[in-house]
């Protein structure tokens, strides 16, 4: 089928992107799913911080690619085999579909899928392959997602069922912000009841983790941006305390925090967190500093201060688990994601939402396909 979806096919083009366009809207040709896929109406897309990454090239990924990892969709056709779905569910999509076999998934994390992870780099179906293509030549795939697009083939893998009835543009985070910052705080941190938090980066993905770490009672939270609007963002969901990096944690939770959750993607924030971590503390981050950049920490303060360094990815756990829980918060009123959600916007505006994503004064914009 044809369908309109935004193509990169260059990175590394200067700002602003309104201007330099490295996204185009074009009609892509769709193949049909194969065994184990299911084709998806895009409903809504949201923008992180890692589509970024793509599209300046500190991140690399083959392209050209239809960009996107992170949205939700209606069923519209189902592929060979696929039992447990049907047409008209609402889908959240995640962008690791575990195989179900590696060493990983049978560890009981296919959030770290090692077979899923390799499609990824690729630029393919976990299945192998390419199911796009424009003017006759094939394109990647991001992540196995590539949802900034009216329609998109997936594998079922890659697809949590969730109910209808919940706000399409809240549900377009569930599948990263939401996973990685809410799963950092409770799979992989393990944050307990009355610990102090110190959260770096209030972004999606930072706010996300604060949410996790209200749900998880923890005492006294502590946000730190340099983005005023973003403090007080914080502060309204819960934060005890929201500060600038340039104020010093210490000055509020005497000798450190217990756990820090650094979600900057920058290594003087991850040294910073390392810092303002109480002694027998544990840092987790989750932010994508530049692949070439080199954390430097005294070696022995692992030991004489006997922190633990730790990173996670997409949740730290099994999606499948934690997106229902997520659906569970909403219905409760734990969940305000609606508040994350600064905008929402046409596909036709994905490059100016780069723009406002880099300039930082947006949390998480939701593109409507
Ligand atoms: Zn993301
Ligand atoms: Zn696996």
């Amino acid at each position: 089928m044809k369908t309109v979806a935004a193509l990169l096919m260059k990175n590394g083009l200067p700002m602003p992107y309104a201007q330099s366009k490295p996204f185009e809207l074009v009609e892509i040709d769709l193949e049909k799913p194969r065994e184990g896929e299911v084709l998806l109406r895009i409903t809504g897309a949201g923008i992180c911080h890692s589509d970024l990454s793509i599209v300046n090239g500190s991140r690399p990924r083959p392209i050209p690619l239809i960009g996107g990892h992170e949205g939700v969709g209606v069923v519209e056709e189902l592929g060979a085999g696929v039992k447990d779905l049907k047409i008209g569910d609402t889908v959240s999509i995640i962008f690791m579909p575990p195989c179900g076999e590696c060493r990983q998934c049978l560890h009981g994390i296919p959030a770290y899928c090692s077979v899923g992870s390799a499609a990824n780099v690729r630029g393919e179906m976990s299945r192998g392959g390419s199911r796009i293509s424009f003017n006759g030549k094939l394109i990647h795939h991001y992540n196995g997602v590539s949802c900034y697009s009216q329609h998109m083939v997936l594998d079922r893998r890659s697809l949590v069922k969730i109910p209808s009835d919940l706000p399409l543009s809240s549900t377009a985070i569930f599948g990263c912000a939401l996973l990685t910052g809410i799963g950092a705080v409770r799979n992989g941190a393990k944050v307990p009841s009355g610990a102090s938090v110190g959260i770096w980066g209030l972004g999606g993905v930072g706010l996300a983790a604060l949410i996790g770490a209200v749900i998880s009672k923890a005492s006294p939270i502590i946000a730190i941006d340099p983005v005023a609007m973003k403090r007080e963002l914080a502060l309204e969901l819960g934060a005890d305390i929201a500060i600038a990096p340039t104020d010093n944690v210490r000055e509020y939770v005497k000798d450190g925090v217990d756990y820090s959750i650094e979600t900057v993607g920058r290594v003087e924030a991850l040294q910073q967190a390392y810092e303002m971590t109480i002694r027998g503390g544990v840092v987790t981050t989750i932010g994508l500093p530049d692949p070439s950049a080199l954390l430097g920490i005294p070696a022995a303060s692992l030991v004489t201060e006997v922190k633990t360094l730790q990173g996670s990815y997409m949740g730290s756990g099994d999606p499948r688990k934690d997106i229902p829980e997520f659906v569970q918060y909403w219905r409760e009123g734990k969940l305000p994601v609606e508040k994350l959600v600064s905008l929402t916007r046409p596909m036709s505006e994905v490059n100016e939402a780069m723009d406002a994503l880099h300039g930082g004064e947006v949390v998480r914009q939701v593109i409507l396909p």
